[in-house]
């Protein structure tokens, strides 16, 4: 359901002339899981924001023009309130879709009640169908028997889109590509592959390899015209009788900035106009000490004015990125 269109004010765009739309909120830098590629948030980046925080913000950027509001973490299924701030979000005038990203590692339980909250695309974090590697991957506590039970309970709870993120990792997981397509068909979900981005240790597979490695395994691709929300872009894969999408982010090695349409807040409550960038506006503080929206708006209109046209993730000259685990993805 959407509530009532939000009061018009002039629509967030930013420094190159891109609308943003599309805000992804990170609720925690806790996690349960210990991912090789994905750095830890500094102490003290914990739990910025709390339930009703989340709700005043995600009410400020649904009135400047956001419609889709993604919750990520961190772990977000580490929080109790989850479901609560997800029902805040899609009860908020101008919110058009509550998306949320999991390791999946709680979504039997979870799968049902947060669809029932409003959320209604899920993208659940699934690098291997293979227990001895995700432990190496994703550390001892990952247990895959419990997330392939998320993924049936999120199939079975009506999500209006289900994708299954892999990151491809040389000597990783790059030769089971096609057997994650097939699996994530057989659950109506979307396959998607991402590179992998310097947030911690790795070597990116770059998207064109990936498609040559899908080939070797069995997926033939042809072009697709879908297109999402975000930087994915889609083909049509078939392998035997199975057939369906599958997505590619290309981070490091395609046009990943173009038509950027996002927004972030951390863990931490600062804002972060790009996800490979090194700034961040601590918007926290301001709402804490009463800031209003007009204040808090200038802010954030400001800091999109200067967002680069491209991320530079790559040039370490220019420091240290904002941890991956305070920022979401
Ligand atoms: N914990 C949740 C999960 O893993 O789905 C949500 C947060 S996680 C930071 C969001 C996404 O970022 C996941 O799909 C994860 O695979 C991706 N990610 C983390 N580190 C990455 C990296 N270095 N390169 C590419 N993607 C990364
Ligand atoms: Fe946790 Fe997600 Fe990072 Fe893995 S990618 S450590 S599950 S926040």
């Amino acid at each position: 359901m959407t509530a009532a269109a939000p009061p018009q004010v002039a629509p967030l765009v930013d420094g190159r002339g891109r609308a943003v739309t599309y805000l992804r909120l990170s609720l925690t830098a806790r996690c349960n899981f210990r991912c090789t590629y994905c750095s830890p948030a500094p102490d003290g980046a914990d739990e910025g924001l709390r339930r009703e925080e989340a709700a005043r913000l995600v009410r400020l950027f649904a009135g400047l023009g956001v419609r889709r509001v993604r919750l990520t973490g961190g772990e977000p299924t580490l929080r109790p309130d989850l479901a609560g701030v997800a029902a805040d979000a899609a009860a908020t005038p101008g919110v058009e879709e509550v998306a949320l990203t999991t390791n999946g590692q709680r979504l039997a339980e979870l799968a049902a009640p947060l669809r029932a909250a409003g959320v209604s695309r899920l993208n659940v974090s699934l690098d291997t169908l293979r227990p001895e590697r995700l432990a190496s991957l994703a550390g001892r506590a990952a247990d895959l028997a419990r997330i392939l039970r998320g993924v049936e309970a999120a199939a079975a709870a009506g999500f209006a889109s289900l994708k299954l993120n892999a990151v491809v990792l040389r000597g990783g997981n790059e030769d089971e590509l096609g057997e994650l397509c097939r699996f994530a068909w057989r659950h109506g979900a979307v396959p998607r592959f991402i590179e992998l981005m310097p947030f911690g240790p790795g070597e990116p597979v770059p998207i064109a390899e990936v498609k040559r490695l899908l080939a070797a395994q069995g997926v033939r691709l042809e072009p697709d015209a879908t297109r999402g929300w975000g930087p994915a872009v889609h083909m049509r894969g078939r392998s035997g009788a199975a057939s369906g999408l599958v997505g590619f982010i290309g981070a490091m090695s395609e046009s990943f900035c173009e038509g950027c349409n996002r927004v972030r807040v951390g863990a931490d409550g600062a804002l972060r106009s790009c996800l490979g960038g090194r700034d961040r506006v601590p918007l926290l503080p301001m709402l804490r000490a009463g800031a209003g929206d007009a204040e808090l708006a200038e802010a954030v209109r400001r800091a999109l004015r200067d967002k680069a046209e491209r991320h530079a993730m790559g040039d370490a000259a220019r420091g240290p990125l904002l941890p991956m685990r305070g920022t979401g993805g």
